[in-house]
């Protein structure tokens, strides 16, 4: 049983949802953002287990097995997911729990727990989501190939989610998304 609040805060890569969901943990106390496991390869400065928990695809794969996450997806030839007992733990003390997370994920979420609030955050053009994948040096050209096809069906879900935010400016973004969150 949930008491705490769960939110799925979804949008394609590059669009900043990451800053938005880190800054609002960090201004609230009440804010979990839940730490997902991966078998992508951890960029420079990631930290395990605050980042990420990185795991071998083996290792995925059981923790599949043993229905370990609350969703998980494949995104651009990896798997992504997110650890069961940690979410439920925090939602059980309370906190609002953030899930940043791809789509297919999010559409689990939405099944299995409709409660869930659902928020998407689009960039201002594609031709600014490309500039700000790039600037972030931190993919090949084939992975940021990938993940601007990815955004476009992503974007095209975009109706789906109960609220959609478009983060031109990063503390409009922060502050439209705060504004949703604890108004309900
Ligand atoms: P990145 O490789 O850029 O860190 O993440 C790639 C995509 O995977 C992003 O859209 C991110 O939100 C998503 N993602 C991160 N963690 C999870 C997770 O636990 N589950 C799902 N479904 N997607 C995730």
């Amino acid at each position: 049983m949930l008491t705490g609040k769960l939110i799925t805060i979804v949008g394609p890569s590059g669009v900043g949802k990451g800053s938005i969901a880190r800054s609002l943990q960090q201004r609230h106390s009440e804010i979990h953002l839940s730490v997902s496991a991966t078998t992508r390869k951890p960029r420079d400065g990631e930290i395990e287990g605050k980042d990420y928990y990185f795991l071998s695809k083996s290792e995925f794969e059981a923790a599949i097995s043993n229905n370990e996450f609350l969703e998980w997806a494949k995104y651009a030839e990896n798997y992504y997911g997110t650890p069961k007992t940690q979410v439920k733990q925090q939602i059980a003390n309370g906190k609002l729990v953030l899930l940043e997370i791809e789509l297919a994920g999010a559409r689990q979420i939405a099944k299995t727990y409709p409660e869930a609030l659902r928020i998407f955050i689009l960039p201002p053009s594609l031709e600014e989501l490309e500039r700000r994948i790039r600037n972030r040096g931190k993919n090949s050209e084939e992975s940021i190939s990938q993940r601007l096809k990815i955004a476009r069906d992503e974007i095209a879900a975009k109706d789906e989610f109960d609220v959609r935010v478009v983060n031109e400016n990063l503390e409009r973004a922060i502050a439209e998304v705060e504004a949703v969150i604890f108004k309900q």
